[in-house]
């Protein structure tokens, strides 16, 4: 965990290991295949099974990311957490503490809480930030389809957080018409990667980035995704995540980042 291969972060860090399945964009969860093959979680994947703290130095890693950008000047993002959730209420609260605790001593990081349980965020923000939430806190919850957009997209816009955000991603169907008023600050929209990946229609990601971008807020296309279609038939383009951009088409071509202190 450290330098990020993820587009829109520059660092990945996780405070722990472990999750539980609890949307269908859980299905093909990448974490919890890696946890299969690789045994890091002493009995896997699910409700019950316990989760898996890191090391003390992968914890100290952040201050050194922090050092170096009060040097250089240049802010940095944290995405946290890749490997498990954030607001999992079967992660011990002592660890979000502890999370909380790291994110006041780094303020040159911003830290990108992506959730999908966003339902539990302010009342665990408020047990982790009893002075209030710093500036430095991005929260974000992953909105894959329209139900979880009219469920999840009112509890995001009830956090604190100075900039909040979605990753629809993976985008499993076209979205609809949003409220305005449940538009975030920043849209994250990619299709599905791996080899299980379910397609997304070029259509979905066009309009949700139309009707985003109209409203304010800034849009970042990560990829295609391993199966896009277009109109039902599949789109062509080079093997692997669809993360070429000169493949996509040119209303899709758009990766903005939300305005930073
Ligand atoms: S919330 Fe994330 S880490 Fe947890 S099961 Fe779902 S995809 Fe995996």
């Amino acid at each position: 965990m450290a330098e990020s291969t993820i587009e829109w972060t520059d660092f990945t860090f996780n405070g722990w290991i472990g999750c539980t399945r609890i949307s269908p964009g859980c299905d093909n969860c990448y974490a919890a295949a890696q946890d299969k093959f690789r045994g890091w979680t002493a009995e896997g994947w699910g409700s019950g099974k316990p989760r898996r703290r890191t090391s003390e130095g992968n914890w100290r890693q952040p201050l050194r990311w922090n050092a170096k950008a009060a040097v250089t000047g240049m802010r940095a993002r944290v995405f946290c957490s890749s490997l498990a959730d954030v607001f999992d209420n079967e992660a011990p609260d002592a660890w979000r503490t502890d999370l909380a605790q790291l994110i006041l001593l780094t303020p040159m990081l911003d830290w990108q809480l992506l959730t999908k349980r966003i339902g539990n965020a302010n009342r665990m923000l408020e047990a982790m930030f009893p002075c209030g939430l710093p500036d430095n806190v991005w929260i974000g919850a992953t909105i894959v389809n329209r139900e979880e957009l009219l469920r999840d997209g009112p509890k995001l816009m009830a956090t604190p957080a100075r900039v909040r955000f979605w990753s629809a991603e993976p985008l499993l169907e076209d979205l609809g018409e949003i409220p305005r008023d449940l538009i975030p600050d920043w849209v994250i929209v990619g299709g599905e990667s791996g080899p299980r990946a379910r397609p997304m229609d070029v259509a979905w990601a066009e309009s949700l980035l139309r009707r985003c971008t109209t409203s304010g807020a800034k849009v970042f296309m990560k990829q295609l995704g391993a199966k896009p279609q277009k109109s039902g038939e599949g789109y062509e383009k080079s093997r692997g995540k669809g993360a070429v951009m000169i493949e996509w088409p040119r209303s899709l071509r758009v990766r903005q980042m939300p305005a930073t202190a």
